[in-house]
């Protein structure tokens, strides 16, 4: 199944061609301030089973490893890269045109979660970035 996703305005198409290995969502201060929301879904694909279909992402260095690539004309952050893990890029869900079909399985860095912020579910939930490198 290919899965097909794009930006805001459709500058940026990408698809995925197979599932994600992983999916969460991310409570970290980083994901908080480039996303302007409370939490941030992600879901992992092997960098091989991931490729832009259309236009070019801007790229933003967010730490020493971590890049942020996201769409220079409407704003939209679509993946998380880092370059100490170069095996997956991790697809905000948002912005997947069928988000329903990735349901996060863990919460990772939920020190810096919102104190009014939380969701109904038994997922586990790790403090820093779990047993994976998160987005
Ligand atoms: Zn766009
Ligand atoms: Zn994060």
């Amino acid at each position: 199944m290919i899965h097909h996703g794009s930006c805001l305005c459709g500058a940026l198409q990408f698809e995925a061609t197979a599932d994600p290995i992983d999916a969460g969502y991310c409570h970290c201060r980083m994901c908080q301030k480039l996303s302007g929301a409370s939490a941030l879904p992600w879901a992992a694909f092997l960098v091989n089973d991931f490729r832009y279909t259309k236009g070019k992402p801007k790229v933003y260095r967010s730490s020493a490893h971590g890049q942020r690539e996201f769409c220079a004309d409407c704003g939209s952050q679509i993946a998380f890269r880092d370059s100490s893990n170069e095996k997956t890029v991790e697809i905000n869900v948002g912005t997947m045109n069928e988000p329903g079909r990735f349901p996060p399985r863990c919460h990772i860095w939920c020190d810096s979660k919102v104190e009014w912020f939380d969701t109904d579910d038994d997922l586990p939930r790790y403090p820093k970035s779990g047993p994976r490198d998160g987005a």
